[in-house]
């Protein structure tokens, strides 16, 4: 078996300990005689796996109590309807910062359903940056206001956090979660789906404050009222059981590793491998400016399309696996989420080392 460094933005690399497990545990789980595949989600057996993995998520990101912890189904995406219809809810109306495809997703769909405002983009430059913002520019009367904190296309994240006062911050964290601590307070919601840095795709997890809840426009579904997964643990109707097993196994790889802060401190130490190689190469170069530069996302280019070309089907033949840049951008994008172990990063700087010397 030869398992390649998988540097795709999503779905991506698990850590390899929860897929032997995973594996270990395919044909029985403990002793009940069965996958958890195919396990009841009413069962004894499943709760415990479910109730291991929120505590463990619980912990991990230091969430009070004062927050429910929800496992949804429907992707980020369907978070960005479910968010206007639960919260969109006093004034009607909600501020928005631009800072990718993500982000313009969630203003889109919120403006459906009440007053979306764009209050800053960084569309000018493709992207490339977090725009600056100050307390004036945010509505007071807003509802809420949406950023996403790390921008899987283009490689951006918040380093320094919007001053919204008392409006509420809900922030997309699909590509960042459990990559370093998080302020959990300083949110009033925050949302991922798993695929990037947590389990297989086929779960979101909503973390809101309690308060937030039970103000549903008149509309809302049922199934997209947060309140509904709230009153039932998630359990409504059938969660998605198998991916939060998954998840769960990832929360104890975690916390093993470390938590969060070790997990912060391995994710740097990777990124910097790239980052310090792309400021002195004379061939690549990264696309974001340096104070917004995400952890987990590292787009860059050669400024040559053929030779970005080239450079994608030589790495993928070297083992080198999704390091295609999104279309938008062109070019390289390497995603190093937490399951990319470190070699994996100094092995695709030494291989872009030599690909340099041959080609320039
Ligand atoms: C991948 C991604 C999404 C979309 O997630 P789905 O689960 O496919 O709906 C949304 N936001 C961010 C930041 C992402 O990285």
């Amino acid at each position: 078996m030869a398992r390649v460094y998988n540097f795709s933005a999503g779905p991506s690399m698990l850590p390899e300990e929860v897929l032997k497990t995973a594996a270990a545990e395919m044909m029985e789980y403990g002793e009940s005689g069965q996958s958890v595949m195919e396990m009841s989600h009413r069962s004894k057996e499943y709760q415990a796996i479910f109730d291991e993995a929120e505590a463990n998520l619980r912990e991990i990101m230091n969430i009070p109590d004062t927050y429910e912890v929800l496992f949804l189904q429907g992707g980020a995406s369907t978070q960005f309807a479910m968010i206007p219809l639960n919260l969109m809810n006093k004034n009607g109306k909600a501020d928005f910062i631009i800072t990718g495809q993500w982000a313009n997703k969630a203003y889109k769909e919120a403006a459906r359903y009440g007053a979306a405002r764009e209050v800053a983009s960084s569309k000018d430059k493709t992207f490339s940056y977090i725009p600056k913002t100050t307390a004036a520019d945010f509505d007071p009367e807003a509802d809420y206001v949406h950023i996403c904190m790390n921008n899987t296309i283009y490689g951006t994240k918040y380093n320094t956090l919007p001053e919204t006062g008392d409006v509420p911050l809900i922030a997309d964290i699909s590509s960042c979660i459990l990559s370093e601590p998080i302020d959990v307070t300083k949110f009033g919601m925050l949302y991922a789906g798993a695929q990037k840095n947590v389990a297989p795709a086929g779960v979101t997890i909503v973390i809101i404050r309690k308060d937030l809840l039970g103000n549903a426009m008149d509309i809302t579904p049922t199934m997209l009222n947060y309140v509904t997964h709230a009153e039932n643990g998630s359990m409504f109707n059938t969660p998605p059981c198998y991916t939060i097993y998954i998840a769960g196994l990832t929360f104890k790889w975690i916390k093993k590793m470390g938590g969060l802060e070790a997990m912060k401190e391995l994710n740097e130490k990777k990124a910097k491998i790239l980052y310090d190689f792309l400021d002195n190469s004379k061939l690549f170069k990264g696309t974001v400016v340096p104070e917004d530069r995400s952890l987990m996302n590292v787009p860059f280019v050669t400024g040559n399309d053929e030779l970005d070309a080239k450079f994608v089907a030589e790495s993928k033949k070297a083992g080198f696996v999704n390091l295609k840049g999104h279309r938008s951008v062109g070019g390289m994008r390497a995603s190093i989420y937490n399951a990319m172990p470190i070699e994996g990063v100094e092995k695709l700087v030494e291989f872009m080392k030599k690909f340099e010397e041959e080609n320039i």
